[in-house]
């Protein structure tokens, strides 16, 4: 089976988890999901999920605990990521926020708060590249940063850092702004895909996303014909 870790430091972690089960079932996969609060774990996970949540707080738990280092490490080594809401905003190479210490894992910059306060949650149908189907996605937005700029990554322009030598894909956009982009394995999103039961967005970022490889799926026995 496979082994999927989420972030557990701070915020929505049983819903990721939950989503995690369902987009793993729908494909006929077992997976058994780990918490992760300390070091030591993430090295046995074929993929991560970091939730939302609040940004500085998440941020500042994962460098004390010593697990920032081995999520670049899992990045690294092309296995999938998908970060969520703050969890964009860490995963982020600029987060526009002094308080939040970045790991610079997809090439764009954010802007915390993007949606303004009458909007503070709301859901919206988005139409969202890379789904197995064309139905819009139902995002639910809270407190929602969104992207402010893509491309700001170091593998073009030859400078220090940058995840790989892809740039950020915009995968959806809502009001104008990025709000879905996907970066080699690493897919952010600034709604929170684990709150609908449409778990089409974890089913992207771990087992429809080329780019990313998940050890115990390449060693999974193809099903045989009774
Ligand atoms: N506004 C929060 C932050 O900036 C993110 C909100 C969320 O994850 N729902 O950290």
């Amino acid at each position: 089976p496979l082994t999927a870790g989420v972030v557990a430091v701070q915020g929505d972690v049983e819903e990721h988890a939950d989503a995690i089960e369902r987009a793993a079932r729908a494909r006929g996969h077992e997976v058994t999901v780990r918490e992760i609060r300390e070091s030591g774990i993430v090295p046995d996970c074929d993929l991560l999920a970091m939730p939302g949540g609040e940004s500085t707080t998440i941020s500042r738990l994962v460098h004390s605990e010593g697990i920032a280092a081995e999520i670049r490490d899992h990045v690294a080594a092309g296995k999938p990521l998908l970060a969520t809401c703050a969890g964009l905003i860490v995963a982020s190479s600029d987060p526009n926020d002094d308080r939040v210490d970045e790991l610079g894992l997809l090439d764009v910059a954010v802007e915390r708060n993007a949606f303004g306060r009458q909007k503070d949650s709301f859901e919206a149908p988005l139409e969202v590249e890379g789904l197995a189907d064309d139905e819009p996605y139902p995002a639910v937005f809270i407190r929602a940063p969104a992207v402010a700029d893509v491309d700001i990554g170091a593998d073009d322009n030859g400078d220090e850092g940058g995840n790989g030598d892809a740039n950020a894909e915009v995968l959806a956009t809502w009001d104008g702004r990025p709000v879905a982009v996907r970066q080699g394995s690493v897919v952010g999103t600034a709604f929170h895909p684990e709150l609908t039961p449409d778990s089409r967005i974890h089913g992207l970022a771990f087992f429809e996303n080329e780019a990313a490889s998940v050890p115990a799926l390449e060693n999974e026995k193809p099903a045989t014909d009774p």
